[in-house]
């Protein structure tokens, strides 16, 4: 079997057996939310993402260091060098303090990423804190001669770095197109060319998130927090930088030129890039109308949405597909999810009630090889998820006596699901809450008692369990298996 990890490298457009800089460590970047709005499914997707490869890497024993931002300044309207501040522009609006709007999303954009089972990152440094590091980022790139200073507002030379190295290397744009086919943008005027971008921009008198700098009283650019405090927790190079698609160019692209043009290096050995989601065929977006929150999901308050779905649906929904592929939403497409996943979990509750024999039908280690080649194929999930079906099918073959598994299999069969279901695709039992655990354990303590009776030929004693639990709603079944109950609907 091959066992070595492979992961698509966006820098050299190829899948490359994954070798850290400095086993067994790991040092991951991911580009983390602008907290001025409610997080949606363009923000779960990312996060899922990530998350499956912060846990595999840790499930095959590297010690990772994952660093994922907030961005709480600097992210202008657009994505673009003029315009207002998204966070400055939602307190504006509010009346709050602009921190406030970014404390406050901050901790929406927490309880989303817990209900959807998201590890918290090792790291998660806010732009607004680490200002001084971005500064010294970009007088360390004006020294080089990368930058140029225009009215108290420094900009990226990206012309004269282009000369030296190559701005494109991982869009694969060419920078003539570039210079023809970038939108002209309001206040431009100040830059050399239309590629070039802000390190650090001139506040204007109105505008409230101002700290003091060589060049104004201003801000950082977009483009240089990732850079900065990817450099200040992972060194100035680490082996895994993530994000969306949509972040590859320009944020992506300028965020390795910033870095090559500061220390002189490649920042990061492999990028990775999630692909987007659509909803009913069309993009996202707030403009188009058809941004549904990860709330208004959960809770089904959105006109596009027939029924709330629960958080690990979505997780799971997702995790049907290949991180690298687009992922359509659709209300059809989430009921099926919602079947699959029950039918994933109802099998892993048999788990503990199948019986052993001394030979096994299936081949529950070739099972188990499968689910790891799938990992170590870039992260394949939607194929994890068909060899665990193959699991699926074995647990109720055996469970209705139509196949044997040995008890050492079984075990085997038990480890694979626990790791691949619960620790690695990180999906949660959202059947089994306390309050039905406790219910689960009453059922047993009472059921015992009626086998008890049946045992000692006292049926009026166990007629009388099975009358009383009817008469409150429980029903039970005598089958093969054993006795059976369930809440009649
Ligand atoms: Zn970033």
């Amino acid at each position: 079997m091959e066992n070595k990890l492979y992961i698509y490298n966006s820098l050299t457009r190829k899948k490359e057996i994954f070798e850290p800089i400095n086993p067994p460590h790991v040092g991951m970047y991911v580009c983390g939310p602008t907290v001025y709005g409610d997080a949606h499914l363009g923000h779960a997707r990312p996060a899922i993402t990530f998350d499956i490869v912060f846990r595999y890497l840790q499930h095959l024993g590297f010690k990772v260091r994952y660093v994922r931002n907030i961005t709480d300044v600097g992210h202008l309207e657009n994505d673009a060098d003029a315009g207002e501040d998204k966070i400055a522009k939602k307190a504006r609006l509010e009346e709050l303090e602009p921190m406030e709007v970014a404390q406050y999303y901050a901790n929406r954009y927490h309880e989303n990423m817990d209900s959807l089972n998201v590890l918290r990152p090792s790291i998660e440094p806010q732009a607004s804190g680490h200002i001084i590091e971005q500064i010294e980022m970009a007088k360390k790139i004006l020294e080089n001669g990368y930058a140029y200073e225009r009215n108290g507002s420094l900009y990226f030379d990206v012309a004269k770095y282009n000369e030296d190295h190559n701005y494109g290397i991982l869009s694969g744009r060419k920078l003539e197109d570039m210079l023809n086919t970038t939108r002209e943008l309001e206040g431009q005027e100040e830059k050399n060319n239309t590629a070039d971008f802000a390190l650090w921009k001139k506040a204007q008198p109105e505008h409230i998130m101002r700290w003091p700098s060589p060049w104004s009283d201003g801000f950082p650019g977009w483009h240089i927090e990732c850079s900065a405090m990817g450099t200040k927790y992972l060194g100035d190079r680490f082996d895994i930088h993530g994000g969306g698609m949509d972040l590859l160019f320009p944020h992506h692209e300028s965020e390795i030129a910033q870095a090559v043009a500061a220390n002189g290096k490649q920042p990061v050995k492999y990028w990775m890039h999630n692909n987007m989601i659509t909803l009913n065929g069309q993009k996202m977006g707030k403009s188009l109308g058809n941004a549904v929150s990860l709330e208004q999901f959960f809770t089904g308050e959105h006109d596009l949405i027939e029924q709330p779905y629960s958080p690990m649906t979505i997780r799971f929904f997702i995790l049907q597909a290949h991180y690298r592929s687009t992922v359509d939403f659709s209300n059809e497409a989430l009921q099926a999810a919602e079947k699959g996943m029950k039918k994933l979990f109802t099998a892993i509750h048999k788990l503990d009630k199948l019986t052993t024999a001394d030979k096994s039908d299936s081949n529950i280690n070739e099972l188990r090889d499968k689910c790891y080649a799938a990992m170590n194929d870039d992260f394949n999930s939607p194929v994890l998820i068909s060899h665990l079906f193959d699991g699926v099918r074995i647990i109720n073959s055996v469970y209705d006596k139509k196949e044997t598994i040995t008890a050492a299999d079984l075990e085997l069969l038990k480890k694979t699901f626990n790791e691949f279901v619960f620790d690695i695709l990180g999906l949660k039992d959202e059947g089994s809450s306390g309050k039905n655990e406790l219910l689960d354990e009453l059922m047993n303590t009472v059921l015992e008692i009626r086998n008890e009776a049946r045992a000692n030929k006292d049926f009026a004693t166990s007629d009388k369990i099975r009358d009383e639990l009817k008469n409150i709603g429980i029903i039970i079944k005598d089958t093969k298996n054993g006795v059976e109950w369930s809440v009649e609907e």
